[in-house]
C-alpha cells in the first residue's frame, strides 16, 4: 500500500514510472523519472534522491517509457491498482508530474518526452481532465529545444513548478549547491512563466535547529516582491518543509523549522499578494 511518507520511484518495478500518493492533491501522482541514473546538475541539501551524483539525465528509452506510461494508466483507469494499492482517500488519478532523481529538463529528450504524454493523454480521453505539472530547478530553461518543449507543455495546459529556495548566492550555494546569481534567476523564471502556468516552490528548513538567518528571510521576500514589481504572471508559492528526509551526507543537521515559523514565513508571502499553498 502506498503512503505520503514513500516516494520510492522503484515501487511499481519500471523504469521511468512510478506512482505517489499525496495529501496535497488527495489523489495519486503518476511520476515520470527522466534520471534513473540518479544525476542531477544541482546538489541540493534536502534532497531525498539515495546515491545523488552531479551530472545529467542518460539517454531516454523513448518506447520503453511510452509502453510504462500507456501500461501503467490503463491499470490505474480499468486495472485493480488504486483499489490494491492505494489508501481509500487517494483513489483518483490526479496528475502526470515528471520529476525524479534528478533534473528532467537535463534529458536531450525532454521535447519527445513531452509529445509521448501528449499522445497518451489524448488516447486514453484524460487530456484537460487531470494535472501535467513539471518540477524543475528551471536550470535548462534557456535552451532552445526546452523553451520550444515548455511551449508545447503550455498549451497541453502543463504547469511549472520553479525551484527557488533561497534568494541569496550564498543561500542557494548552501543549499541548491550551485553557483548562481540572482538575475539568472530572474530571466529563467521569465521565461517559464511565459510559456506555462509556473507556480514557486520553495523548501525551508533548519540547520542544526537554527532555521534561516533573518536577512535570508528579508531576502526571499523582497525578490518575491520584486517579481510583483515586476509583473511576472507567478500563479502562487508553494511552500514546504521536509517532508521527507534527505538522503545527503548533511541530512542529520536538518529538521524542520515549525508550524509557526513556516506560518509566520507564509503570512508574509501572502502580504505581499501571492497565493501560498503550505505544505507541511
Ligand atoms: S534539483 Fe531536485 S533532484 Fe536535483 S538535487 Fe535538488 S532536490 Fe535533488
Amino acid at each position: 500500500m502506498l503512503s505520503v511518507k514513500d516516494h520510492n520511484r522503484e515501487s511499481a518495478g519500471l523504469t521511468y514510472v512510478y506512482p505517489v500518493v499525496s495529501r496535497r492533491s488527495g489523489g495519486l501522482s503518476v511520476g515520470i523519472n527522466l534520471n534513473p541514473n540518479n544525476a542531477c546538475n544541482w546538489a541540493c541539501v534536502y534532497c531525498q534522491v539515495p546515491n545523488l551524483t552531479r551530472g545529467r539525465a542518460p539517454a531516454i528509452d523513448l518506447l520503453q517509457l511510452e509502453t510504462e506510461l500507456t501500461d501503467f494508466l490503463h491499470e490505474i483507469l480499468e486495472g485493480r491498482f488504486l483499489e490494491e494499492q492505494t489508501p481509500q482517500w487517494a483513489r483518483r488519478l490526479n496528475d502526470i508530474a515528471l520529476s525524479g532523481n534528478g533534473e528532467p529538463t537535463t534529458a536531450k529528450e525532454f521535447g519527445q518526452v513531452v509529445e509521448i504524454i501528449n499522445k497518451i493523454l489524448k488516447e486514453l480521453h484524460l487530456l484537460g481532465r487531470i494535472e501535467l505539472i513539471l518540477i524543475t530547478n528551471g536550470s535548462q530553461i534557456h535552451r532552445p529545444d526546452i523553451q520550444l518543449a515548455l511551449k508545447r507543455f503550455g498549451e497541453l495546459d502543463g504547469q511549472i513548478w520553479f525551484k527557488l529556495d533561497r534568494a541569496t548566492p550564498g543561500g542557494i550555494y548552501q543549499v541548491n549547491g550551485i553557483k548562481l546569481s540572482l538575475k539568472r534567476v530572474r530571466e529563467n523564471l521569465v521565461i517559464a512563466s511565459s510559456l506555462c502556468t509556473t507556480w514557486i516552490q520553495s523548501c525551508f528548513f533548519s540547520v542544526g535547529n537554527f532555521p534561516p538567518a533573518v536577512s535570508e528571510q528579508q531576502a526571499y521576500l523582497e525578490l518575491l516582491a520584486s517579481f510583483k514589481n515586476d509583473n511576472l504572471p507567478i500563479a502562487g508559492v508553494l511552500l514546504y518543509d521536509l517532508a521527507r528526509p534527505s538522503m545527503q551526507p548533511d541530512s542529520a543537521k536538518l529538521s524542520n523549522p515549525g508550524f509557526d515559523w513556516m506560518n509566520q514565513l507564509a503570512s508574509a508571502i501572502r502580504d505581499l499578494g501571492y497565493l501560498v499553498k503550505l505544505a507541511l
